[in-house]
């Protein structure tokens, strides 16, 4: 046999047939197109962390529970106190820990869609069923659709992003509340954008055995550090816990994220920045007619226009990355996903997006 038909051989075919996810080389482009925080800490707590970090022992295994940290962000995020925590690298780390602690036989994953791809791809990877039910076309959940789907698949684990990602909408709470309490399995709620929200099921957890709520410091202002965590009962995370990799929150995340998070309200303040520029970026959008822009509780805009692929490009020749969902096809056809920035990047971005529309 020659080597590629080794692969072919041995490579599961569910795995030959995906595509790596790829992420773009953003070069030195305007970067709006992956929900990160423009903003940085001031010069003088960076001066507090290089010496926090000099204390690092780069020789040693970092604490394996990473108990600092956790402490810091039970503080930080009011996770409460009869709730346990878990932490991942990076929320798609959790995704990953969930779905493979979840994975017997014939378990299906679902979620509405389109929603964060990882969902199913990490199913894929963990050769587990996913079923994605339609949203309608406002984005909102199609509940008919959702019951009959739960009936049929009786899923394991339904993952709901909210506010959702690429779309920008919070689920009707409600509905949610009807999701969870139908639901056979867990439902994880993923509030990657939480700070852009201001709402949260983090008070909720008491109320339901089968919630866990998942977050991510990636869209606050830490991307570079990939921290998610799980709250959730201590029944299902000592579960988790098991399948989690033994250190794998490495030491200079621990030391940066808890150092961070001492100063949360340094990240409270850029949240706040972003959600007044979400609203200025929203009526700008608004105001040109070519474009229909659906409404966001997150830290990024979702809109529709004709020609998007073209636009996306011509907005590329101009040096500002976005986010092209034109190619996914279905609901999000013509769609294009900016990330909101600064002021000056933001109005740089309507200007550039003028210029393509003229
Ligand atoms: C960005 C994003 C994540 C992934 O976050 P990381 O912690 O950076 O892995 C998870 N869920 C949703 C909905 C996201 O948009």
């Amino acid at each position: 046999m020659t080597d590629n038909a080794y692969i072919k051989k041995l490579v599961r075919d569910e795995i030959r047939a995906l595509s790596a996810y790829h992420v773009p080389n953003p070069g030195n482009a305007t970067k709006l197109d992956a929900m990160e925080n423009p903003y940085q800490f001031p010069p003088e707590l960076v001066e507090q962390w290089l010496a926090v970090l000099n204390g690092a022992d780069l020789n040693r295994y970092p604490d394996p529970s990473a108990q600092a940290l956790k402490q810091q962000l039970r503080n930080a995020m009011h996770i409460p106190d009869n709730m346990d925590c878990l932490l991942g690298n990076g929320s798609d780390e959790i995704i990953q820990i969930i779905i493979m602690a979840l994975a017997k036989s014939g378990a299906v994953v679902m979620a509405p869609e389109p929603t964060f791809v990882m969902y199913r791809m990490i199913a894929t990877f963990c050769n587990v069923a996913y079923a994605g039910v339609p949203l309608q076309g406002d984005f909102s959940l199609d509940m008919p659709a959702m019951r009959k789907a739960i009936k049929q698949h009786q899923p394991a684990v339904i993952f709901l992003a909210w506010p959702n990602n690429p779309t920008g909408n919070l689920f009707d709470e409600a509905d949610v509340i009807e999701i969870i309490k139908s639901a056979p399995g867990l439902v994880v709620v993923d509030e990657a954008y939480t700070s852009f929200a201001e709402v949260s099921f983090m008070d909720k957890l008491a109320d339901y055995q089968n919630l866990v709520v998942m977050r991510t410091v990636s869209k606050s202002g830490l991307a570079g550090l990939r921290l998610g965590y799980l709250a959730g009962s201590p029944e299902w995370l000592n579960e988790f816990d098991k399948v989690r990799m033994p250190y794998n929150i490495n030491i200079l995340t621990q030391l940066s994220a808890k150092f961070a998070l001492e100063h949360v309200d340094v990240l409270d303040e850029q949240a706040a920045k972003l959600r007044a520029a979400r609203s200025d970026l929203m009526q700008s959008l608004n105001e040109i007619n070519a474009i229909d822009a659906f409404d966001s509780a997150a830290n990024f805009i979702l809109f529709r226009l004709d020609n998007a692929s073209d636009v996306f490009a011509c907005l590329k020749q101009q040096n500002i990355l976005i986010k092209n969902l034109d190619p996914v096809g279905g609901a999000l056809v013509n769609c294009l996903r900016v990330t909101v920035s600064t002021p000056e990047e933001n109005k740089a971005f309507l200007l550039a997006l003028k210029s393509c529309l003229a």
